[in-house]
């Protein structure tokens, strides 16, 4: 583990510690904001860990956090965190996890009935002491006891690949039933964050019992939480989706749906409010408080000190039906979802145009049969070209990565003139002969720069000896791209999300490195990989790195992931410009040509 992950962890585990300890709100806060900020660093925070002053330049770090960093660089440890780990018990943490148990009740669970840990809660439920605690109904207890259950059958977050098409047939089937005006999905979906807890639909209708039943009786459904006027609540089975062979043992067995209907006069402010991020609201809060406004999930209203929310005294709302309406009531203009995460998103004047999926024209990076593909060169070319791109790149694998048939240099050279023969015959698209190449775990490639020269585009990316440490890493993929005929850093970490952590090089000399050697960096988009992630696709967009966004496609469906790259980029606040798939193909064929001189 990285120091800086080292540290993002323990800073998260002192958040939810203090919290449950009871102490002060602001302490707290400072300690999850301070596990935020560093997450997003793309800097190893060791170079730096004695410099007090550095520390504390980094916005989201304040002095005491500052000296903690410093003593964990100095000991390896945080006096205050052994501390707490000392006080709370571990198993609480868990308990903290369980949907409806906020840190309030589950400190009384903690001080009151001796709840430790999740077997101490179920205890507590069996024997029904739990029900002596306030605001704690049968109802309640009803609801946690299947929110265990969820917990112990699923464990992980969900894959965006697998959460956005279970999402659409939602939406699409929500859309056709009787009286619904208007369905969407909400919440960190909608963000386009790479994994999600569950799945929030939001409806208007004229007719609400037509809306839930059709809701509540939808196919793979395997049990009602709730079937509420405003909040209905299920779980899907994702039997049949073949998501196991990527999320390995863990993998979540099903997902928990929540159908919200609101009013229509409440659209804008509801989809707002359930999209978040949180930390977004909250800043909009703020920003209404100090126009004498107040904001909920019902609409901006004029904040008139009265304890009963506006909406229930009908209270006239400055506006609600759009998000748009909001914003601007706000003085703001629209922010997209994507970039709801309190990154500075309100503190600009207008955010960029972000790139979306039609601006992409171009495949860098696929395979064929040749290596370990399914589609014939033939296939491959006749996909992308219905996708009508002007550009597809065949990379297969080289020689190193035996395990995925990787063509030596003698193989590679009758491929090129198999695409040459196949160039003859084809019209309206251009194909590229290219590899990805491995890079070894030394940083050299897996084919001499002589070779290198011969191929139109090269992809050079890491497969092997992925959890080397971060120094070594920084050294391996800063050889990689110094070397003159690299285009495209392929998957620059290797991770797979809730699987393979991957390399944790130095991202910032990365990024400098890659805007130096004219190399652009990958945004793979299988919803597996997301490689380069969204907090250091920021850091590469505001180094003015290039981009790539592809889809490293194996199999014909594999180009429909394209999308999950483009929420990838539109997180990161990528433009069209800086990506190399959008350019025209006299742009895009020039800049591949000036790696040859
Ligand atoms: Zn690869
Ligand atoms: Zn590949």
């Amino acid at each position: 583990m990285s120091f800086n992950d080292e540290l993002v962890r323990r800073f998260e585990q002192m958040a939810q510690m203090l919290e449950l300890t009871g102490a002060n709100p602001f302490r707290v806060n400072a300690h999850a904001r301070a596990a935020r900020t560093i997450d997003d660093l793309t800097s190893d925070l060791g170079e730096i860990a004695g410099d007090a002053k550095a520390l504390i330049a980094i916005p989201g770090i304040g002095k005491g956090i500052a000296e903690k960093i410093g003593e964990f660089a100095e000991t390896g440890k945080i006096g205050e965190h052994l501390d707490l780990l000392a006080e709370v018990p571990a198993g609480l943490l868990r308990v903290l996890e369980v949907p409806g148990l906020g840190p309030k009740k589950v400190a009384l669970l903690w001080k009151d009935l001796g709840v430790e840990d999740i077997d101490g809660l179920k205890r507590v439920i069996a024997d029904g002491s739990i029900l002596g605690l306030p605001r704690m109904g049968a109802k309640t207890v009803e609801n946690l006891i299947a929110s265990i259950a969820f917990m112990e059958s699923s464990g992980q977050r969900l894959h965006l690949g697998i959460a956005a098409p279970i999402a659409e047939a939602i939406v699409e089937r929500m859309e056709s039933v009787k009286g619904v005006k208007r369905a969407a999905y909400a919440g960190s979906l909608r963000r386009g964050r790479e994994t999600i807890g569950d799945i929030d639909v939001l409806i208007t209708t004229g007719d609400p019992d037509g809306a839930r039943e059709a809701f509540t009786t939808m196919p793979g459904m395997t049990e009602v939480l709730a079937k509420g006027e405003s909040k209905s609540s299920v779980r899907l089975s994702l039997e049949g989706i073949d998501h196991a062979r990527w999320g390995g043992d863990g993998a979540a067995a099903q997902v928990q749906v929540d159908l919200r209907i609101v009013p229509e006069a409440s659209w804008g402010a509801a989809l707002m409010y359930f999209s978040g991020s949180k930390e977004h609201n909250v800043r909009l809060r703020e920003r209404a408080q100090k126009q004498g406004l107040t904001l909920n999930e019902y609409g901006l209203y004029p904040e008139d000190g009265e304890d009963e929310p506006p909406q229930k005294r009908g209270v006239k709302a400055k506006a609600g039906k759009t998000e748009e309406d909001i914003y601007a009531a706000l003085g703001l203009a629209w922010v997209p979802p994507e970039i709801r995460e309190d990154r500075g998103e309100l503190d600009v004047e207008q955010t960029p145009r972000l790139i979306e999926a039609g601006d992409i024209r171009a495949e860098l990076h696929a395979h064929t049969t040749a290596s370990d593909g399914s589609m014939s060169l033939e296939e491959l070319v006749a996909e992308a070209k219905a996708r009508k791109f002007h550009t597809i790149a065949v990379t297969d694998h080289s020689k190193s990565s035996a395990q995925a048939g990787g063509l030596d240099e003698t193989r590679l050279r009758a491929q090129r003139a198999q695409i040459e023969a196949l160039r003859e015959t084809t019209t309206g698209i251009e194909i590229l002969c290219g590899c990805e190449v491995d890079i070894l775990g030394d940083g050299s490639l897996d084919y001499d720069d002589g070779f290198l020269a011969e191929l139109d585009v090269v992809v050079a990316s890491p497969h092997v000896a992925l959890s080397q440490e971060p120094k070594k890493a920084t050294a391996r993929l800063l050889k990689a791209i110094e070397n003159p005929y690299v285009h495209v850093l392929g998957h620059p970490t290797g991770r797979l999300i809730n699987r393979r952590k991957g390399l944790e090089p130095a991202m910032d000399e990365i990024i400098a490195a890659a805007v130096e050697h004219d190399v652009a960096l990958e945004i793979n988009a299988h919803w597996m990989r997301l490689d380069l992630r969204d907090t250091h696709v920021r850091a590469a967009v505001e180094a003015g790195a290039k981009i790539a966004i592809d889809c490293d496609d194996h199999a014909p469906g594999d180009f429909d992931n394209l999308v999950y790259g483009v929420l990838t980029g539109r997180r990161g606040w990528l433009t069209p410009e800086l990506c190399v798939n959008t350019w025209t193909k006299a742009k895009l064929h020039k800049w591949l040509r000036s790696k040859h001189g």
